[in-house]
């Protein structure tokens, strides 16, 4: 018998690779609301597409990255709901870097120089007052093997450039559209600097190349550097990701987001008590043809989610907005998502207490104090005027167990008996059984206050 036939790759066919995004900060400080951005955006991608999610931590400055804004960045991406699939540290790679730098060399595409800062800076200035552009002169190109002996003997180190083709170099931006820019207008950027250490521009392009990275979503303080990386891909060989530059946040008077903005990094936003769901809402949906509106899970975010709808201007937010959001997603929060907060707090009302006052919370830490009004005593507020009435409330409160539907029947109860009605009816009996005069509906109150507690309420004690 013979073997049954095997299908056959068709090798025709190109290889279909699954979508690989990154989310690259620089462990220098803690994530902010415009971080947040970047992240979800290449996070909803992911969700959206399927594939992996890698956070990468660009840690190669030595003297500004630190551990601790490392821990923080993982554990705010995790209170955000991103929980990335791998996670890759730069100081883990430096010996890739050192190859790809020999590859450069090699190649004649890294070039050193020996100038000092101030030297360029100096050079940069007359440039300037020559109404020239400040572009790098590749003087350090024209050294010879002797000058260049005669430098390091004088103790000189050189710092290496990356030599661009000054062409134009052009790619379909996923938020931007058809792009291009003329490297000629550009310095050759630094890519190792005098002491050896690689920077961003280069150990970005390794790691995207050889970690598999398919996707680039960035901020559009990115773009030149994208026309920079696309020619260090060209030299090393390696095929480029897809690149799309986001618009940036800014705060409401226009200026832009820094670490240093420390109210609006998550951390602070959550020490604040604002819901994660609220931020990630506010932070993708800002600056996008889709309306601010509260969703419930990542899923329904993914959906309202789309680069295309990624506008081209910057998006101003507002702190304001994103309080408000906050309170709408907490009007519809279901029971599920807070009970643990809520028993974490000392809450025991259940879901009939959370359904109640859901809508009177502005942030979960309001629940706290309705929490205190339904089950801690409180101060009855009763004007003489209204004792009588009060009193005959007492006598007219439901003797069975108070449910939803008490105080329809003790209210129509009471109109008949009294003649009372509207605010002359209701307010005297809220601001006797929850001590001020507005909150959650007294239908939903009163079954959770109780029949012993709420007559004591009515007679002007504290209870
Ligand atoms: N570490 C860079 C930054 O935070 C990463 C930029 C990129 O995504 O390539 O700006």
């Amino acid at each position: 018998m013979t073997a049954p036939k095997l299908p056959q790759p068709n090798l025709a066919q190109p290889k279909l690779t699954a979508p690989k995004l990154r989310f690259a900060p620089s462990p220098t400080g803690f994530l902010h609301i415009g971080n947040a951005r970047t992240a979800l955006f290449n996070w909803l991608t992911v969700l959206k597409s399927g594939g992996r999610y890698l956070l990468r931590l660009d840690d190669t400055d030595r003297e500004r990255s630190r551990p601790e804004y490392e821990r923080a960045i993982i554990e705010d991406l995790a209170w955000l709901g991103v929980v990335p699939h791998d996670i890759a540290r730069q100081s883990d790679r430096l010996d890739r870097y050192a190859a790809a730098a020999e590859e450069l060399k090699r190649k004649g595409l890294l070039y050193p120089g020996y100038e000092t800062p101030e030297e360029l800076e100096r050079r940069r200035k007359r440039q300037l007052q020559r109404g020239a552009p400040p572009v790098y002169d590749r003087a350090a190109l024209r050294l010879t093997a002797q000058d260049r002996s005669r430098l390091e003997a004088e103790g000189r180190r050189p710092h290496w450039r990356f030599k661009l083709t000054g062409q134009v170099v052009s790619w379909e931006d996923g938020v931007r559209g058809p792009s291009r820019i003329d490297t000629a207008s550009l310095s050759d950027p630094i890519l190792i600097r005098e002491d050896g250490q690689p920077l961003y521009t280069f150990t970005s392009v390794v790691d995207d190349a050889e970690l598999g990275i398919t996707n680039v979503i960035r901020g559009e303080d990115h773009v030149t550097n994208t026309a920079v990386q696309l020619e260090i891909f060209a030299g090393l060989g390696a095929a480029p990701p897809a690149f799309a530059h986001h618009n940036l946040l800014t705060t409401a008077s226009g200026e832009g987001l820094s670490k240093r903005l420390g109210h609006l990094s998550l951390r602070g936003l959550r020490e604040a008590g604002i819901e994660p769901m609220a931020v990630a809402a506010l932070a993708v949906l800002t600056g996008t043809s889709e309306a601010l509106q509260p969703t419930a899970t990542m899923e329904e975010l993914a959906e309202l989610f789309s680069l295309g709808k990624v506008s081209r201007a910057s998006a101003k937010f507002d702190e304001q907005e994103l309080s408000a959001l906050n309170g709408r997603l907490l009007h519809k929060m279901p029971y599920s998502a807070v009970a643990d907060r809520l028993s974490a707090d000392g809450i025991e009302g259940g879901e009939a207490f959370w359904l109640a006052v859901r809508g009177n919370c502005a942030k979960l830490a309001d629940a706290a104090r309705w929490w205190g009004i339904v089950a801690s005593p409180i101060e009855p507020q009763i004007d003489e005027a209204d004792r009588e009435f009060l009193a005959e409330a007492a006598a007219t409160l439901p003797q069975k167990e108070l449910d939803e539907a008490s105080w329809r029947d003790w209210t129509t109860a009471l109109k008949e008996r009294t003649g009372r009605k509207g605010r002359d009816l209701f307010m005297p009996l809220r601001r006797a059984l929850t001590g001020i005069d507005h909150g959650p509906d007294m239908a939903h109150l009163l079954p959770l206050i109780g029949r012993s507690r709420a007559l004591k309420r009515l007679g002007g004690e504290a209870a």
